[in-house]
């Protein structure tokens, strides 16, 4: 699980993160800093997580890095208290605002979306460097862009919970159309988009919307999951776009790479072939 999760998480601790951005910024891509984990445990555990994320964000700083931090809301908390999630991203925040850094709030399942919102909401009234995460599949996803405030910055990605046919897109189709539909709206309604995928026909999709809208291409950028379709993110790169790629690190890697290999079997076949190669 280690050998495989290595293409995927840049290591356990901040100074391999830190590696990997540099290595990522001499090719010209550039980063978003993710600590793994989620749902804590008690508040305590809730304010540790917000230590290690001020530390990472002002160390990646410091290294001269163009990164920023992207956190789940139940890593700081929200599934103790909305006040207490609401309490550590501002003071995530005021911190990165000082070091000038951007952070994120990232979207989980929808047990979670209202509470995610509303902690947004909340924070973009105070805050400038924050930003949110928003899912196609998600039925409600058109109704939440509508209440959004002015001049977000918004990743939208088709979103990664399996949620229930009553509320969400179950089929790929209409789950790639709602986000080409639901990123022109955003760019439309005035805020910058994150577009979050490795779904080459689909970006071309968005990218021509942008384009026949007459809307500035730096109103689009791309963010990408590390070792995942490294040749998209060279396409996109070549045709002037920024590319951010997505480093996630920490010492609950293995979750993460059980997911990753839920979602990409194929991965494990090519990690058994070469293990065979070798012995
Ligand atoms: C930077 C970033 C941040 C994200 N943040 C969130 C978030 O906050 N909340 C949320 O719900 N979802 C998030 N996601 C996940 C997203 O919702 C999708 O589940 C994921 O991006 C896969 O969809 P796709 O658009 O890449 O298209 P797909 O059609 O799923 O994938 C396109 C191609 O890429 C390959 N691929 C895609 N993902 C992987 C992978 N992980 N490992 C190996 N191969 C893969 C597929 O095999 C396929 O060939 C994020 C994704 C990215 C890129």
């Amino acid at each position: 699980m280690r050998q495989l999760s290595a293409r995927y998480i840049a290591g356990e601790t901040i100074e391999e993160a830190l590696d990997k951005l540099r290595g990522l910024q001499a090719r010209g891509y550039l980063g978003v800093l993710d600590i793994l984990g989620e749902d804590v445990a008690d508040e305590a555990e809730a304010r540790d997580v917000l230590r290690t994320y001020q530390a990472a964000a002002t160390a990646a700083s410091e290294a001269g890095l163009d990164s920023y931090v992207s956190v789940k809301p139940t890593h700081l908390g929200l599934r103790i208290s909305r006040d207490l999630c609401e309490e550590l991203y501002a003071e995530l925040l005021q911190h990165c605002s000082e070091i000038d850094v951007f952070a994120r709030v990232e979207m989980e399942d929808h047990s979670t979306t209202d509470d995610t919102l509303e902690v947004f909401r909340a924070l973009r009234a105070r805050f400038d460097n924050v930003g949110i995460v928003l899912q196609s599949r998600l039925f409600r996803t058109p109704a939440d862009v509508d209440a959004l405030p002015d001049d977000c910055d918004v990743r939208m990605v088709k979103g990664i919970y399996l949620e229930p046919a009553e509320i969400a897109h179950t089929q790929p189709d209409p789950i790639r159309q709602a986000f080409i539909d639901l990123t022109e709206t955003l760019l439309k309604n005035g805020h910058t988009v994150a577009v979050a995928t490795h779904d080459g026909v689909m970006a071309d999709a968005v990218l021509e919307r942008q384009a026949a809208a007459g809307i500035a291409e730096d109103r689009t950028y791309f963010e990408v999951l590390l070792g995942v379709q490294e040749r998209l993110w060279l396409d996109w790169k070549e045709r002037g776009k920024c590319v951010r790629a997505y480093v996630p690190y920490g010492p609950e890697w293995r979750a993460y790479s059980q997911r990753r290999l839920r979602k990409n079997p194929e991965i494990l076949r090519h990690l058994i072939k070469a293990t065979l190669r070798l012995s």
